[in-house]
C-alpha cells in the first residue's frame, strides 16, 4: 500500500466512530458522461447509465432476489454474442470471495452486468485498486460497491487474531493487516465486535477507494463515479446499501 493509503488509514481511525453511526454521508450522484473515447472495447449499448440508476438496478435485482423472483437477465445466447464484442458494465462490485455471497446472483443480473472483483474480506490493496480503475476510467462504470456480509470470516479471524495475539498461519496474515483498521475502529462501537467489524470494514474500503487513487478521486470529483457500500444479511439475502 502507498504511503497516501496510511494517511487514509489514519483519516478513517479519526473519523469512523462518527461514520458507523451515521452512514448516510458522502453519497454523489453521477452525471452522464461524454461520448465513450474507449468505444472499441464497449458494448454497443444504447444510453449511458447513471451511477443512481446504476444503483437503482442493484437495488431492483437485489429485490427479486430476496423475494425469489428472479428474472436472470442477460443470460442468453443473444447476450452472450452481444458481449463478445465489448463490456459496458454498470457497476463495479468489490466483494468477499465468500462462497454465498455472489454478485451477479444477490443482484439477479447477468453476463456484462457487473464487473466483480473478488477478495476474502473484500480488503482493498494495490491489485483490487487497479482493477476498480480499470473498470471506471477504461469501461466507465459509473458505480462502485464494497460489499460486505454478515459473519465474515475474514474479519472475524482479524478479530480473534488482535484479541488473542496469535500469529496468522500462512499468507492469511495480509488479510488481517488489511482489515485491522476496521477492527480497531470498531472496537469501542456499543454491541457485536464482528458485526461492527463488518460494517467499519465496509467504511474502511469505500474510504481507501475515494482517497488511495488519484485516478478514482478525480473521477469522483467529476461526479462520474460513485462510491457506495453494501452490506449482505446471510439469512434474508437482503443488501443494505451505506452511502
Ligand atoms: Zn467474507
Amino acid at each position: 500500500m502507498s504511503s497516501q493509503s496510511h494517511f487514509s488509514r489514519r483519516s478513517f481511525l479519526k473519523t469512523s466512530g462518527l461514520a458507523l453511526s451515521a452512514l448516510a454521508v458522502g453519497a454523489r450522484v453521477g452525471v452522464p458522461r461524454k461520448s465513450a473515447a474507449f468505444s472499441d472495447s464497449m458494448s454497443p449499448r444504447a444510453e449511458k447509465i447513471e451511477a443512481s440508476e446504476a444503483l437503482e438496478m442493484l437495488i431492483e435485482g437485489n429485490q427479486r432476489y430476496v423475494e425469489f423472483h428472479l428474472e436472470h437477465p442477460h443470460q442468453t445466447e443473444a447476450r452472450l454474442l452481444e458481449v463478445s464484442k465489448g463490456q459496458s458494465p454498470f457497476a463495479i462490485i468489490v466483494g468477499c470471495a465468500d462462497s454465498r455471497v455472489p454478485p451477479e446472483v444477490v443482484f439477479d443480473q447477468g453476463l456484462g452486468d457487473l464487473f466483480v472483483v473478488r477478495i476474502a474480506g473484500n480488503i482493498i490493496d494495490d491489485a483490487i485498486l487497479g482493477s476498480v480503475e480499470y473498470a471506471a476510467e477504461h469501461l466507465r462504470a459509473p458505480l462502485v460497491m464494497v460489499l460486505g456480509h454478515e459473519n465474515c470470516g475474514a474479519v472475524k479471524a482479524t478479530v480473534e487474531i488482535l484479541e488473542t495475539g496469535a500469529a496468522a498461519p500462512g499468507h492469511i496474515g495480509s488479510l488481517v493487516k488489511a482489515i485491522t483498521p476496521a477492527v480497531q475502529a470498531a472496537k469501542s462501537a456499543k454491541g457485536d465486535v464482528v458485526n461492527n467489524a463488518v460494517t467499519a470494514n465496509v467504511l474502511w474500503g469505500m474510504m481507501q477507494l475515494k482517497s488511495a487513487s488519484p485516478i478514482l478521486t478525480e473521477l469522483i470529483h467529476k461526479h462520474e463515479l460513485m462510491v457506495v457500500g453494501g452490506r449482505y444479511d446471510l439469512d434474508t439475502g437482503e443488501v443494505a446499501v451505506m452511502r
